[in-house]
């Protein structure tokens, strides 16, 4: 702030009798009336003089400054050292420039850009110091704003991207210095777009608004957080002890985002997915420790719903692999690589095979047939997704009108509905075409839409619900048993089956619980007129449970895995020729 310049040698002016009087007076005249800021001591440092414009911008009447020092106007905002040099270059003869922050009579603080000059007598001794100095205050504050402005968002008024790299990058040099340890924690809120899409954007604003309060809110003093960037948050957490404290601090985070925010006069919760790297033992490096965050963030994406995970070397060949996935997903959609694969569905009660579940394949010409369980999530976050959704809508539809023409018994069509397309404003449309279009019934078709897809936007879904449910087709929850929400929750939906997710149905041959709950949910379903199927029956013991239980429909390995449509087309051949041992059709008249 501060400067110095060489040493002025005073001239005496040569002036005599009444030309000296006028430049006294015009020297006089200046002084009294520049805009200036004037103050002179004599070489004690105590004040001899100040100007109008010294009382204007101070305060202070001449006649109380005059005889005292100018530490009267410290604001305590420099340290001693800045006026021990500033003391110390003057008092050497040297001219001192520099913006001091003094304070006003009424306390308030002011920024003077201020040039001390030490006047000398005839000797060369130090007679008197002259300040002249300008009130930069309003300058210095729009410098500030304008700091501001680069440095932190405005939304949330954390440190921007920009400064959380310059804060992360003094971080990692202080602890290498230290030889302490550094956290990263890089934080995703999970489907924030669609909060944007559905509420607006300014509720979406406010939300990232909370979630910078809360985060700020559930952090120590010295923790650092900053918004690095649309939904994403960067914590550093200074020297953490050991693993399990980080563990904690993620936990207390993701309890703390997680509770419901109220946007729009509703109450609506998001998923967050933290990531976590540690110097020095995972990377050195502050752009190292970012991407290192990044990609644990990623697996704990991919995990689930809310989940924080620690960074590992392995995840770095596996980021490396989704990016390649993701480039060659979208060729594929593209180049028709994706195919689907129907896995029967049979109702208990009659044994017959009754439908079918459209599960879509990728078939990569290197790597060979790719599952679902690994592009899906990837096109759901690329948005991939409606396209690939649309693809494979419109070819079940095509095989179910097929297999009709052809005769055969599958009546029914389930395809999966991801989050993203039930969210998307024309699938009530594009499902309305592909009944036009398609010689099928709207009845025989079936879309299962997950509970977290329901859950997201209760409002919405409900809407888009009603919509399909118009048009005739009927709806399906997936999975039911994996989320949270209760079957009581969802008879706000319109839905018509329940799908229990397999978790349950392998638990159920030894755990009493898992038996208990699955005849708990097929009786509730039952009494809010759902029919319900359970996935993933494995063997004949699941199989003869479920039946007992009064469950419907089944689907399983034990009954038939996902297969091409043409051996579909001979499996329930066989099926209606009676030859199948696998079907329930020869188990069911047997032993049910
Ligand atoms: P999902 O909808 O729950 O589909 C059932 C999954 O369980 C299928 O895996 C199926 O092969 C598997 N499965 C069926 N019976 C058994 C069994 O007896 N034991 C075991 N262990 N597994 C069984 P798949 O085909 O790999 O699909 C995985 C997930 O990918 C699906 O789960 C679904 O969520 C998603 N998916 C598949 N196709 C589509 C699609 O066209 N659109 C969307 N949005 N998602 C899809
Ligand atoms: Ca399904
Ligand atoms: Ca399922």
């Amino acid at each position: 702030m501060g400067g110095v310049s060489k040493r002025t040698t005073a001239t005496e002016p040569r002036c005599e009798g009444a030309s000296v009087d006028l430049s006294r007076r015009l020297l006089s005249q200046a002084l009294e009336q520049t805009a200036d800021i004037v103050l002179i001591t004599d070489n004690k440092g105590v004040i001899q003089y100040v100007n109008p414009a010294f009382e204007q911008s101070t305060g202070y009447p001449s006649n109380e400054v005059v005889g005292a020092r100018p530490a009267l106007l410290r604001s305590g905002f420099h340290d001693k050292g800045f006026y021990n040099q500033l003391w110390s270059t003057i008092a050497s003869g040297q001219v001192f420039r520099g913006v001091v922050v003094n304070q006003r009579k009424d306390g308030s603080h002011y920024h003077e850009e201020k040039t001390i000059t030490p006047l000398f007598g005839q000797s060369g001794e130090i007679t008197h110091y002259v300040s002249t100095g300008k009130d930069v205050t309003d300058r210095v504050r729009v410098q500030q704003q304008l700091h501001e402005l680069a440095y932190f968002d405005a939304l949330t008024e954390l440190p921007n991207w920009r400064h959380l790299q310059q804060l992360l990058a003094q971080a990692v040099q202080l602890a290498k210095r230290r030889n302490n340890t550094l956290a990263v924690l890089f934080l995703d809120l999970n489907q924030f777009k669609r909060v944007n899409d559905a509420l607006g954007h300014a509720a979406g604003d406010r939300l990232l608004r909370e979630v910078g309060r809360r985060l700020s809110a559930t952090l120590r003093e010295e923790d650092t957080v900053g918004r690095s960037g649309g939904d994403e948050f960067v914590v550093l957490i200074h020297q953490p002890k050991k693993m399990e404290d980080l563990a904690h601090v993620a936990e207390k985070l993701l309890k703390q985002l997680t509770r419901p925010y109220v946007l729009n006069g509703q109450e609506h919760r998001i998923g967050i997915s933290i990531g976590i790297s540690v110097y020095p033992q995972d990377q050195q490096t502050p752009g190292d420790l970012l991407k290192a965050a990044d990609m644990a963030m990623y697996r704990a994406k991919t995990d689930g719903e809310s989940n924080y995970r620690f960074f590992s070397s392995d995840m770095e060949a596996e980021v490396v692999d989704r990016i390649k996935l993701e480039q060659c997903l979208r060729q594929g959609v593209g180049r028709n690589e994706l195919t689907n694969f129907y896995q029967p569905q049979y109702d208990l009660r009659s044994g017959r095979l009754t439908g079918t579940e459209a599960l879509v394949r990728w078939r990569h010409p290197v790597h060979g047939m790719i599952s679902p369980g690994r592009f899906i999530p990837i096109a759901e976050e690329t948005g991939d997704i409606i396209a690939i959704g649309n693809w494979v809508l419109t070819e079940a539809c095509q095989q179910i009108a097929e297999w009709t023409a052809r005769g055969l018994p599958i009546k029914r069509m389930s395809v999966n509905l991801s989050p993203r397309q039930l969210a998307h404003p024309e699938i009530v449309a594009q499902v309305r075409r592909l009944i036009d279009e398609h010689p099928i019934l709207a009845g025989n078709l079936v879309l299962e839409l997950t509970e977290s897809s329901l859950m997201q936007h209760p409002d919405q879904a409900a809407l888009t619900l009603a919509s399909l449910k118009d048009l005739g087709v009927k709806l399906s929850v997936d999975d039911f048993g994996t989320g949270y929400s209760s079957l009581s929750y969802l008879r706000r939906f319109p839905l018509d089956c329940v799908k229990i997710d397999r978790c349950f149905v392998k638990d159920m041959e030894s755990d009493k619980a898992a038996t208990a709950l699955v005849e708990g949910i097929v009786r509730l379903a039952h009494s809010l007129n759902m029919s319900v199927v359970a996935e993933g029956v494995e063997n004949e013991v699941q199989l003869k449970m479920l039946s007992q239980m009064d469950c419907e429909g089944a689907q399983g390995y034990l009954l038939g895995k996902p297969m091409p449509p043409e051996e579909l087309h001979s499996h329930s051949m066989q099926e209606a020729a009676g030859s199948s041992c696998t079907s329930i059709g020869c188990w069911g008249s047997n032993q049910v």
